[in-house]
């Protein structure tokens, strides 16, 4: 069959297929680490498994309004009033079918063909992708390592053309971890305001914050930022709910109304059990939440000194999320490797350690190493690296 153009350029996420290549190693009886994972190790906390379920057995088995149930939009609002002293209404919420689908259809509803967004590098796989597919031009901005990969005013400035529509902010970071601070956003947002563009702010590790670090939302900085930003969110980090498939997007009345209708002729709501576990999770209080956050903490602080001790190797240290970036440009040099995507390949052939090559991040010094899994896998899975780099260089 004929393919569609659309589909021909879509490069597939490299996370993915990491994990799948280990996946398969792992079948055929290898003894497999596996550090990259993209969500949180923990199972959904019992209380919103029990939630969903009961909510089923009540008879909520049917579809509800396309943009969420109206009680779930309320619990965000509340959240949005509480987290960030952020006011939004019924009309400016809309839930989706993961934070995924919420930034699909943003760049549906906002981009005509040709448009720009400016993709500051690293950057999380999709992005690229789903700009492509709503007929935009992503325009990838690489942020400086010593700056711990946050772009500047300066840079974004030069990066803005006429065609710019809007520009993405990821804090924390997938795959840096790195966390803007208020002041770096009331800067960002003065080029948005500058050029009248729309500020897209991917919330989503908004929860996984580290070392007292607070996690601040440009649409927090002015009422005017606010009405330019549409901030995607979800329970899927937060909640260690990835499977449940519920983000949501808040803006502006009229790109949510858009948003919606989108969502109406192709997923129609998002499940509605699952709509009823992100319910019980924003209903209750933030106990699991902060468990988990814990957990991932202290994995990182092990780890972290660990990471460091490597020859070759060097590291920003994350601020927010679960993901180390390590700099390994000067390990796969050493080793002779042509690229870091060789050092990773190699790595997971001949340690059987299954990293993420930073090239499907457009960062191609560094690889993606998730701490979500157990201290003492991570442990192994260092240890493992340390050896292959002695191996090789
Ligand atoms: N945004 C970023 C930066 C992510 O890392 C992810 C998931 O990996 C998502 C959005 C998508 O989240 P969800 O599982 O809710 O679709």
């Amino acid at each position: 069959m004929k393919l569609a153009k659309r589909v021909k350029t879509l490069t597939p996420s490299s996370t993915l297929a990491i994990t799948a290549k280990a996946k398969a190693l792992k079948a055929a009886g290898h003894d497999v680490i596996g550090l990259g994972a993209g969500e949180p190790d923990f199972n959904t906390p019992s209380f919103i498994i029990d939630a969903a379920a009961l909510s089923m057995k009540e008879g909520e088995t049917k579809y509800t309004p396309s943009g969420g149930l109206p009680k779930l939009k309320e619990a965000i609002i509340e959240k949005f009033k509480q987290d960030q002293d952020l006011t939004y209404t019924q009309e400016e919420i809309m839930v989706s079918s993961g934070a995924k689908h919420a930034l699909y259809t943003i760049f549906q509803a906002i981009l005509d063909e040709g448009d720009e967004v400016i993709v500051p590098a690293p950057y999380w796989v999709s992005y690229p992708e789903q700009i492509k597919l709503a007929g935009g031009q992503p325009v990838v901005l690489p942020a400086q390592e010593k700056n711990e990969f946050k772009i500047t005013k300066a840079e974004l400035s030069a990066a803005v053309t006429s065609k710019t529509k809007a520009f993405i902010i990821n804090s924390p970071s997938n795959p840096t971890g790195g966390l803007y601070t208020k002041e770096e956003l009331q800067t960002l947002g003065e080029v948005a305001s500058e050029h009248d563009l729309t500020i897209i702010s991917d919330e989503i590790y908004e929860k996984l914050v580290y070392d007292e670090a607070k996690h601040y939302s440009v649409a927090s900085v002015s009422d005017e930022l606010k009405k330019r930003t549409i901030i995607v969110n979800g329970v899927s980090k937060s909640h260690s709910m990835t499977g449940w498939r519920i983000g949501y997007a808040a803006g502006d009345k009229e790109v949510i109304e858009a948003m919606s209708s989108l969502a109406s002729h192709s997923t129609s709501n998002p499940t509605t059990p699952a709509q009823y576990g992100a319910l019980a999770a924003y209903n209750a209080d933030e106990s699991a939440v902060e468990e988990m956050r814990q957990a991932f903490e202290e994995r990182l602080n092990k780890v972290y000194e660990q990471l460091l001790e490597l020859p070759g190797v060097s590291c920003v240290k994350p601020k927010g999320a679960f993901y180390l970036f390590p700099n390994v440009k000067a390990a796969a040099d050493a080793g002779g490797f042509a690229t870091v995507d060789d050092w990773a390949a190699a790595l997971l052939d001949e340690e059987k350690v299954a990293v993420v090559p930073g090239s499907g991040f457009g960062a191609h010094e560094n690889v993606r190493l998730s701490y979500a899994t157990s201290l003492s896998l991570l442990e192994e899975g260092l240890e493992r690296i340390k050896r292959f780099i002695e191996r090789t260089t």
